[in-house]
């Protein structure tokens, strides 16, 4: 956030260095985006293999081999969810939103791809469907299924406002890990890291640059579908926040369940193989 009295006065030369177009970080020409029929093919005759209920205010695990789809589906009523991934062998193979964001930008949506956190660095799932592909970017800057906000937590909640709230997401995903591997909670909570913001609606304030919320314009019967990479443990936590139009980390929104449903498809998309292991040599220069 910007101070409204800057401490230092333009120089001469500010509007020209203010003017400088911007250029793409990361541009991703260089990575083949994926052709999503085959995808959309396989989905003819898939076969429902299991489906998990996520209770509003809580978190839930649920297992995705790879090969397999997984839709979040909205049920009931407008609820945003909390998307949590691991490599099922390996819990320190985790979802990296940053780099994710870097890559495909602030929102996802269909064709764009999950990739793991560092020194993996590898595709963990394909979004291969979105039905609330439609709204794109509204006049705020809004935009759904973000990779900018972490998940909301109870230390920031302490750190802002006081008080212990044990149901948001961070402690929901802490305790859905702690049941699903058998693990201590303090140590499940080192694995749970940020998240796909699945259904929220979120972007920048223009002035300030504040991280913003609005009612997620999810409806029951909306979806996001992703294509599994690699073996997946997901967790899902059904967010305090509800649709996010006003509160979180509280138990004052209206909230709703999400249903995690997983699919095996009669046969693998036509071109698709398991992602190969990061190329880079992990020597770094020794
Ligand atoms: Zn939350």
């Amino acid at each position: 956030m910007k101070l409204d009295t800057p401490a230092h006065s333009s120089p001469a030369d500010a509007a020209a260095r203010k003017a400088v177009a911007p250029v793409i970080c990361y541009p991703v020409d260089g990575l083949a985006r994926p052709d999503l029929a085959p995808f959309h093919a396989a989905r003819a005759g898939w076969r429902r293999v299991s489906e998990t209920l996520v209770p509003p205010r809580e978190a839930r695990c649920f297992d995705v081999p790879a090969g397999h789809f997984f839709r979040i589906t909205s049920v009931q009523g407008p609820q945003v969810g909390d998307l949590n991934l691991w490599a099922a062998s390996d819990l320190s193979e985790r979802f990296f939103s940053g780099k994710t964001r870097a890559l495909h930008g602030t929102h996802l949506s269909s064709g764009d791809r999950m990739w793991s956190c560092l020194p993996y660095l590898r595709p963990m799932a394909l979004i291969t469907d979105d039905s609330l592909d439609w709204y794109g970017f509204d006049a705020f800057g809004g935009s759904v299924h973000d990779v900018i906000g972490t998940r909301c937590d109870p230390y920031t909640h302490n750190l802002l406002g006081g008080g212990q709230y044990h149901h948001c997401c961070h402690s929901n995903l802490s305790r859905a890990v702690a049941d699903r591997f058998g693990l201590p909670l303090h140590a499940a909570e080192f694995a749970v890291h940020d998240v796909l913001n699945v259904f929220m609606c979120t972007g920048f304030t223009r002035d300030t640059g504040q991280y913003f919320m609005k009612a997620s314009p999810v409806r029951p019967g909306d979806y996001l579908e992703f294509f599994a990479e690699m073996d997946l443990v997901g967790g899902l936590s059904a967010c305090p926040g509800g649709d996010c139009s006003t509160l979180h980390s509280s138990d004052q929104a209206a909230c709703h369940p999400l249903l995690v449903e997983v699919f095996a498809p009669l046969a693998q998309p036509v071109g698709w193989a398991p992602p190969l292991a990061n190329g880079y040599d992990r020597t770094h220069g020794r």
